[in-house]
């Protein structure tokens, strides 16, 4: 795990960044995480499309040839042996004097990757986690995938001090998503999840669930719904790369459905395993 991409080289973990990178000092970047399952990247090409995209939207300049970063990633990952985790990816717009406005043009973004050690969780996958409900204070460019994390960071906290894995998100009375993964709800054997707009990330690991949900003939309806839906609802369960798909028995006091895991959650979870299955059988 001693090896990082640092811009377009493989290099020792020990690389400094500059005290005045944009990064460090406004949060000024962009970021994914890709899940590696037995060495294989999950769905790689759609975390890199998301990564442009996230780019144009902060009008940071994206000098990499998507193909070649690909490769670099994929050597990062051999060269440092991994097996089960993720790699973390983060470009900022750069190291330059601290003023809010962009640098000059010739101000180079700078680009990391590392990789890192993570299991699936196995138990709440299987048993089911809890959540907990908090306000949604982030800004209203919550599609891209930013450094800016704070409102995030307070709400996992808030989670982890209640023994819940995630903390959901709710804007006046709608439920948008939780600190770092996407809810979906289960009702009258139907799933709900927030629409992709601005409010919502749109989760590569979401997109698999809606497209595995149309294989298993589940309906789904990308349609916002309340909190007193997501507290009166079937099945609860989020989904993000790694977490894979949670169900959620339990949010703040109130049990959902049965106090476990529900039908239509553990169907799509033995899906999700399958794919992952198929990706690993076919490497
Ligand atoms: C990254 C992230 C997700 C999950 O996205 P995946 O691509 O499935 O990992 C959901 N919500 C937020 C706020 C995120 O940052």
């Amino acid at each position: 795990m001693d090896k990082i991409l640092f811009n377009d080289s493989i290099v020792q973990r020990d690389k400094l960044i500059d005290i005045e990178d944009r990064g460090y000092q406004f949060g000024d970047g962009i970021y994914e995480v890709i899940g590696v399952y037995d060495g294989n990247f999950f769905m790689l090409d759609e975390h890199l499309e998301r990564l442009e995209r996230s780019a144009k939207e902060i009008r940071l300049s994206f000098p990499y040839q998507k193909q070649q970063l690909k490769e670099r990633l994929e050597k990062l990952v051999t060269v440092n042996q991994l097996k089960e985790g993720v790699i973390y990816l983060q470009i900022t717009r750069g190291e330059a004097e601290r003023w809010h406005h962009f640098p000059s043009d010739d101000t180079k973004p700078n680009l990391v990757a590392y990789t890192k050690l993570e299991e699936t969780l196995m138990e709440e996958e299987n048993n089911g986690a809890a959540a907990v409900l908090t306000e949604d204070i982030r800004w209203l460019r919550c599609d891209i995938k930013t450094l800016n994390l704070l409102p995030n960071v307070l709400a996992k906290q808030k989670a982890v001090e209640h023994d819940a894995v995630e903390a959901i998100f709710y804007r006046g009375d709608i439920i948008t998503e939780a600190s770092a993964s996407n809810v979906f709800i289960v009702k009258n054997g139907e799933v709900y999840t927030h629409p992709a707009n601005n409010y919502i990330l749109n989760g590569i690991t979401r997109r698999k669930v809606l497209a595995l949900c149309m294989d298993l003939g589940i309906k789904v309806n990308e349609e916002t719904y309340s909190v007193q839906d997501l507290l009166t609802a079937d099945e609860v369960f989020v989904t993000a790369t790694k977490l894979d798909v949670v169900p959620i028995i339990r949010v703040d006091q109130q049990s959902i459905g049965t106090g476990y895991p529900g039908k239509i959650t553990q169907k799509i979870v033995e899906a999700f395993r399958a794919s992952v299955q198929e990706l690993v059988r076919s490497s």
